[in-house]
């Protein structure tokens, strides 16, 4: 029998509202360890270990407590023992419980920053744990079987070892998004090719990630919100409309903005190139286009890129391959 490390993240799958109501509930209440008691079916599959890793809304994440979550997956794939104050069977393959919210940022931060290759596997709910009809035990014990190296409807695709499980499917970590705000199978992915290789990034040394912000952009938006944004940030992504664009009021207040900044699309899917008339930069300041990044996982890939480097070229580089 396989092994599972199941980590609680907390989410809508942990979440409790008014018995048998789909609505209205506050996320990341319930343990972990209480969402897998409500499964007994996984004992049939797997081995579990459970372990409450935080519990929280995924709009709460951080890169805090993403670099704490790759560290201690790391820790627990290369553990036999002790790890920290607890003891740890050896695993297999891990599951995540994370909410839906931003289960594709932190499936994508995963996939370029985690050392072991041990399969990973997220997965959430779209209704509180107290609904009439929860689909929260369906997909976790879908993400174990998947984990324990089970068949899903779909063959798993390839990239990483992270992917999320969602209403029956596996996705990849690179191109999964949440694409419906209100659908019981809310995970997408479009249909562009996977990159050949995923970059890596060691950050077992790091306690923090570089400020990226996202800033979306919309007809008659203020260009002074660049400013504003570029102030507080050490990387930006626009989220441009159709590929990657925005007003020339936008491209003359980015002349003057002295960060990196990737230019995204607002559509989130299809490629977007660089747009040589709006991309203005000071001298030696980097701007890239996210290619099939959508801006969310481009600002992820920016903060990564951003601890080894600003150099247009290589960030260029980097985008390109990703
Ligand atoms: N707001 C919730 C979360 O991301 C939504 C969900 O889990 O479906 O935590």
């Amino acid at each position: 029998m396989k092994r599972i490390a199941i980590l609680a993240t907390g989410g809508t799958i942990a979440g409790v509202g008014n018995p048998g109501e789909n609505l209205g509930y506050v996320s990341g209440q319930l343990a972990g360890s209480d969402l897998v008691a409500a499964v007994p079916e996984i004992a049939d599959y797997a081995d579990v270990y459970v372990e409450q890793f935080c519990n929280v809304n995924s709009d709460d994440m951080t890169g805090e407590l993403w670099l704490k979550l790759a560290k201690r997956i790391d820790e627990i794939a290369g553990a036999a023992g002790n790890v920290g104050e607890d003891t740890v069977p050896p695993v297999d393959a891990f599951v995540i419980t994370h909410g839906t919210d931003t289960m594709d940022e932190t499936a994508y931060f995963l996939s370029l920053t985690l050392r072991t290759d041990k399969p990973v596997i997220l997965t959430g709910s779209m209704r509180p744990a107290t609904a009439k009809d929860p689909d929260g035990p369906a997909n976790l014990l879908g993400a174990v079987r998947a984990a324990a190296g089970f068949a899903v409807d779909d063959e798993a695709p390839a990239g990483s070892n992270v992917w999320v499980y969602f209403g029956g499917e596996l996705f990849d970590a690179r191109r999964v998004q949440k694409c419906s705000a209100s659908k019981l199978q809310p995970m997408d992915v479009d249909d562009e090719s996977l990159p050949k290789e995923m970059p890596f990034f060691d950050v077992s040394d790091l306690e923090e990630l570089p400020r990226v912000n996202v800033v979306y952009f919309g007809v008659d938006s203020d260009p002074r919100i660049l400013e504003y944004a570029s102030s507080v940030s050490d990387g930006l992504v626009i989220a441009g409309a159709g590929a990657g664009e925005f007003s020339l009021r936008w491209a003359e207040a980015l002349s003057r903005v002295d960060i990196p900044v990737v230019m995204s699309t607002r559509i989130n899917h299809g490629v977007v190139t660089l747009n040589q008339n709006l991309a203005k930069a000071p001298e030696g300041i980097a701007r890239v286009a996210s290619g099939t990044l959508p801006p969310q996982k481009a600002a992820i890939l920016l903060r990564l890129a951003l601890t080894q480097t600003k150099n247009p070229t290589k960030l260029r580089k980097l985008f390109e391959k990703a």
